[in-house]
């Protein structure tokens, strides 16, 4: 059933807390923590604690929490003092595009100088 947690969902363990991850905020509804691999000097994924495949599951399935997850990226945005410099909210949908985690996240990058288009 859509938003229900999967066994083999490596971000449904970070948000049982089965995988440790550097969280960074937590709402009722969402997640953020650093990426472990990061590509630019702040880099941190803000998840939806349900499980949804891909950002355009998630909002199909629960559209309330698109605005949760753009909320907190923009707090992180904050609180990681990138918000005046600027920075990006990507979310890799298919593994064409480099989404290697089929739980939706959205990627909030900054800290460093971001060309467009992207790679
Ligand atoms: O968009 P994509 O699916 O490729 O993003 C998944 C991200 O999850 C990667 O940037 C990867 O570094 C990150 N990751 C993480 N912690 C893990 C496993 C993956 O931050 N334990």
């Amino acid at each position: 059933m859509a938003g229900e947690p999967q066994a083999d969902c490596l971000f449904c363990k970070i948000v049982a807390g089965e995988v440790p991850a550097t969280v960074v905020r937590e709402t009722d509804t969402t997640v953020a923590f650093r990426d472990i691999n990061p590509q630019a000097p702040s880099h941190v994924l803000v998840i939806p604690k349900a499980h949804h495949r891909d950002a355009a599951a998630l909002a199909a399935e629960a559209p309330e929490t698109v605005a949760d997850l753009l909320r907190e990226a923009g707090r992180v945005a904050a609180d990681e003092r990138i918000d005046e410099t600027g920075y990006r909210v990507v979310f890799n949908t298919g593994s064409g595009a480099g989404q290697t985690v089929f739980h939706a996240h959205a990627h909030v990058l900054g800290g460093r100088g971001l060309a467009w288009p992207p790679g």
